[in-house]
């Protein structure tokens, strides 16, 4: 598809076209490109930029990532789509490990992401196929399965575009949660200790630069970025920020653009 650089909604487009051609090659199911809809239209609102609240919760998970002992990136279908290079870049950078979870899982899909992000350079990724042996308590079906080598003994997890379920139980479960999520409304939002409000698009590559420039900072000083950042504050400004938005917009400060 062609779509010409002025287009405003160019990017957006850009990202719909990887989607696409991740659900082609077996990596997205159906009801992916529905929940990236959903993304899709918080990020019209926020006018798809990274605010100023989404910073400072990448930050925050910089740090967390870097302060845990077993660190691991959950993988879902739309992530292996959207951003498998800065998977493997975080991964690098923080020493997490990486792991397929799925909430439609099928052997061919696992497969297919595990290969996706090994052309990227990923050396192992966990729970495909046997590996995903364990059961995270309280979840049903093919959802329940994790690796015990990864999320079962995780002490730090990131998921971005996960479910609220999930997120529920693993916390429950003691671990600490990361997310990006576009809708601070969401469960998965309420649910995380960190809830990164933004595109993973622009969040992931954002978030690898932080991760980079806080590795060599003295481990007190990454604590203390932790122990002072409270996501319900940064959840509430991002509803300010949309909020500020739509009455700029209703009162004509800012006039959107028409394509
Ligand atoms: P929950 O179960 O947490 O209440 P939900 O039912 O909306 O939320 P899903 O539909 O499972 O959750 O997941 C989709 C979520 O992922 C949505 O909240 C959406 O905002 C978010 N999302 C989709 N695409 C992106 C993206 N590219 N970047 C960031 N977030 C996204």
């Amino acid at each position: 598809m062609k779509i010409p650089p002025s287009h405003p909604r160019r990017e957006s487009l850009l990202v719909r076209e990887k989607l696409i051609e991740g659900y082609r090659k077996g990596l997205v199911a159906l009801p992916g490109l529905i929940a990236h809809g959903r993304g899709e239209a918080f990020d019209y609102i926020l006018g798809e930029k990274t605010h100023p609240p989404a910073k400072k919760a990448i930050e925050a998970a910089a740090a967390l990532l870097l302060l845990a002992k077993h660190p691991v990136l959950s993988v879902n279908g739309n992530t292996a789509a959207l951003v498998p290079e800065y998977i493997v870049g975080l991964s690098r950078v923080t020493g997490a490990k990486i792991e397929v979870n799925l909430f439609y899982r099928t052997r061919e899909r696992e497969e297919a992401i595990a290969e996706e992000l090994k052309k990227y350079g990923a050396e192992e990724v966990l729970g495909v196929g046997e590996d995903a042996s364990a059961t995270i308590p309280e979840l049903f079906s093919e959802r329940r399965r994790v690796s015990p080598r990864g999320i079962l003994i995780a002490d730090v997890v990131f998921v971005p575009l996960e479910d609220g379920d999930r997120t529920e139980a693993l916390r429950k479960m003691g671990k600490k949660i990361i997310a990006i999520d576009l809708n601070p409304f969401s469960r998965t939002a309420r649910a995380a200790n960190i809830t990164i409000v933004d595109n993973i698009v622009r969040a992931m590559p954002l978030l690898i630069e932080e991760a980079r420039r806080l590795k060599n900072m003295p481990r007190r000083f990454l604590e203390d970025l932790v122990n002072n950042y409270n996501n319900d504050l940064v959840l509430r400004d991002m509803v300010k920020i949309i909020l500020e938005r739509l009455k700029s917009i209703s009162e004509n400060k800012i006039v959107l653009e028409i394509p």
